[in-house]
């Protein structure tokens, strides 16, 4: 009979202990680079992290004091969620999007990601990811072993999908069972789809009865206020996901929802069953918390616009830079990414050994000590020399402090991004001059 006891340390042959790894996975990029760049500023060293994507802005403080005054709340809830909360996801789509569901069409998870990775598991389909996206789509589907397909958009089209490229994909095999993930504002570009395009994508979805994943995370980071859902053009097939970490500062929280249409309620019930088999429920006192995130309200209107205010400015700021630079960046319309190509100075970065964009990020890293991802770790070619940016390494409480003592007709110019923001424009002045050629 086989014996599964740990054989003592000193017995084990390293090569195969260490090597073990499942499926070979790797910690994901983002949580990587943030690890890594922890690491190198506690040895010392000048790190500018703009690798993980994580709200540099507060909890608006009703939220904390919801958390605060819950903090005894300590009961295991209901695998789909507090009902309180369920109600509040229901009523925030409603309220913001005109898009009708109830309690019953929600179901809240211990982060988004998890929820993703759930709707995977339970639905036997392929995956439809257009590039360039964010790092985890498509590692949860290789754990999972299902089929990827990925669908590259083009700068030309600004990054976005277009309806005639998801019928190319669709006609070649019209009854397949496939999600297809759209981000907006998405991550690692910084875009969002106006939306005549969401309307165009929303009829070929419905045509070909494929499931949208609506990855909304971001949605109230769109700069302009002005976020529009996928839903409101294709109720039945649309999930929608959100979250607090993005749009409430609240992203160790781990606090995610999905919203479901009627007729995929069995997908919930498939998730919540593995729900309940594997985390059992989201942690009370947050739940209780994010039923007043999201409730809304005056005070959290005026963060939110504060937020964009500065995120915009900065954005916007830096995209320019890195164009002037050298390199074609889209113009961001919400979250805190930008993805500059700098493909264009590819001569250049030959004669300097670098041929990828890995490469190319590792070196800009060690010269710099700005901290980026390669756009290689967004489904991209790992020849094209793009990179993804988080412009959040700032203290966004004092941002946002700063910039409701500016009047509102006023911008916020370079003078206060490089007073308040110091730590990105730094970065960003460090990366143009590490592009710029040198005179021989
Ligand atoms: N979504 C964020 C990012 O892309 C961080 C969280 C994560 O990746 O899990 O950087």
């Amino acid at each position: 009979m086989a014996n599964f006891r740990a054989m003592p340390t000193e017995r084990r042959k390293p090569d195969v202990h260490l090597n073990l790894n499942v499926r070979g996975m790797k910690p994901s990029a983002t949580v990587a680079i943030n690890e890594r760049s922890d690491a190198m500023r506690r040895e010392g060293r000048e790190v500018f992290k703009l690798g993980l994507g994580q709200s540099p802005f507060p909890v608006p403080q009703p939220v904390i004091e919801e958390l605060r005054v819950n903090a005894f709340q300590k009961d295991y809830l209901p695998v789909k969620g507090l009902l309180a909360l369920r109600e509040a996801v229901s009523d925030y789509h409603r309220r913001t999007q005109g898009v009708q569901s109830t309690a019953e069409d929600v179901l809240i998870g211990p982060g988004s990601k998890e929820l993703m990775f759930l709707l995977q598991l339970v639905y036997y389909g392929d995956i439809l990811i257009p590039t360039p996206a964010w790092v985890s789509y498509a590692p949860q589907a290789h754990i999972i072993g299902r089929h990827i397909v990925w669908l590259p958009t083009r700068a030309e089209d600004n990054f976005r999908l277009t309806a005639d490229q998801l019928r190319g994909h669709c006609e070649a095999d019209p009854a397949r069972p496939r999600i297809l993930i759209l981000n907006y504002p998405g991550n690692p570009t910084g875009v969002t789809y106006a939306q005549p395009e969401l309307e165009a994508l929303a009829a070929v979805a419905s045509e070909f009865r494929v499931i949208v994943l609506s990855d909304e995370i971001y949605g109230e980071l769109n700069f302009e206020g002005a976020h529009t859902s996928i839903a409101r053009f294709y109720p039945e097939g649309t999930i929608v996901s959100t979250g607090l970490s993005k749009w409430c500062g609240a992203g160790g929280w781990r606090l995610g929802a999905f919203t479901f249409p009627r007729s995929l309620n069995w997908l919930l019930q498939a998730m919540a069953a593995v729900g309940s088999e594997t985390y059992t429920s989201t942690s009370a006192p947050i739940q209780f918390a994010a039923v007043r995130a999201f409730r809304g309200g005056t005070e959290i209107e005026h963060y939110l616009a504060s937020a964009r205010r500065v995120l915009k400015a900065l954005g916007t700021w830096s995209a320019a830079k890195l164009r002037a630079a050298g390199a074609t960046v889209p113009e961001p319309q919400g979250a805190f990414y930008l993805f500059p190509d700098f493909s264009g100075l590819r001569e250049a970065l030959r004669a300097r050994k670098i041929r990828n964009s890995a490469a190319m990020c590792e070196q800009l890293l060690k010269d710099t000590g700005v901290a980026t991802l390669p756009g290689s770790e967004f489904g991209r070619g790992p020849e094209e020399l793009s990179a993804r940016l988080a412009y959040v390494d700032f203290d966004g409480a004092q941002a946002l402090s700063a910039a409701d003592e500016t009047p509102r007709e006023q911008p916020l110019g370079e003078e206060f991004l490089r007073n308040h923001m110091r730590n990105v424009t730094t970065a960003i002045d460090r990366v143009c001059a590490w592009f710029t050629p040198k005179p021989a």
